[in-house]
């Protein structure tokens, strides 16, 4: 599952690529499972619109649009419909799930299996959605209807260090539970989970209204700090999806303690145990966390 680096760096690729490019046409495969909202309202709001940038809302990535259909004519008429509609209109909304990929392509390039959808841009190039197990989510969002997309939760690299000290204040589940709640903080997964909790020499299982404010100050930095070294590396590369190329993009962040059940602490030598919390693994050093 793309976490949070992952989907910073599948949005900063497509940002780079598609940001400016004009959506002519969509295509959409006959199953329903992929979209949130209808097929026909998906097709309809991002057919004619000019996508202005591609960014990310926790481990949603939105597409920004403007306009209504552009005049076929020439540069001028272009500009004119760009003033007249230099604000967002819609937003689209893609949920990467467990195995969802966007990629950009040559219209010549075979089309793969499990193909959900395809726009086709003015540049001629294609945006396609391929999903095989289809846990993955499209949506539109209309931002006259409200303000923007917005999942829940607080950004974990843009939150102060007082309003996530506040976030834990009361909780009675564990720290990991916690950071895992999309409610509290949006886009911190398993992983990632993991190692700030390593770093900031916690153990997974603590109680979250039990921790020191010192400690919660030091979970904050250590959770922005591995968050930016995986971006920094493209995110970490675990799952199946490729970046908006298409290409496999990712380096592996080394983790210190996740996925490495028994191997020695690269801080002290002691085996990394492996516990379950809420269904998910967690991995901790028993003598650097406490
Ligand atoms: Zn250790």
């Amino acid at each position: 599952m793309p976490e949070l680096p992952e989907v910073e760096t599948i949005v900063r690729g497509l940002d780079k690529r598609v940001a400016g490019e004009t959506i002519e046409s969509v295509w959409i495969g006959s199953r329903k499972q992929p979209f949130k909202s209808p097929a026909g309202v998906i097709a309809a709001t991002l057919e004619g619109k000019r996508i202005v940038r591609v960014h990310r809302a926790g481990k949603h990535i939105v597409f920004d649009l403007e306009g209504e259909a552009q005049p076929k004519g020439g540069r001028a008429a272009r500009d004119q419909t760009r003033q007249a509609a230099s604000l967002p209109t819609a937003q689209w909304i893609v949920h990467l799930g467990m195995t969802g990929r966007l990629v950009v392509s040559e219209p010549a390039a075979e089309v793969a299996k499990h193909t959900h959808l395809i726009a086709k841009l003015a540049s001629g190039r294609e945006l396609r959605f391929i999903d095989p197990r289809m846990f993955g989510k499209l949506s539109v969002h209309l931002l006259s209807e409200s303000g923007g997309f917005d999942p829940g939760g607080v950004e974990p690299l843009e939150v102060g260090e007082e309003a996530f000290v506040s976030l834990f204040r009361g909780r009675k589940t564990p720290i990991k539970s916690a950071l895992l709640n999309q409610k509290l903080l949006r886009g911190v997964g398993n992983i990632y989970a993991d190692e700030s909790l390593f770093r900031a020499g916690i153990r997974p299982r603590r109680r979250a209204a039990a921790i020191t404010r010192q400690q919660l100050g030091k979970l904050h930095s250590a959770v922005r700090e591995v968050l930016r070294e995986a971006i920094a590396l493209g995110g970490s590369s675990i799952s199946d999806y490729v970046d908006a190329d298409g290409e496999d993009g990712f380096f592996q962040l080394q983790h210190r303690v996740y996925g490495r059940e028994g191997e020695p602490c690269l801080t002290c030598g002691t085996a990394i145990r492996r516990i379950v919390l809420s269904s998910r693994s967690s991995h901790y050093c028993s003598k650097c966390q406490k």
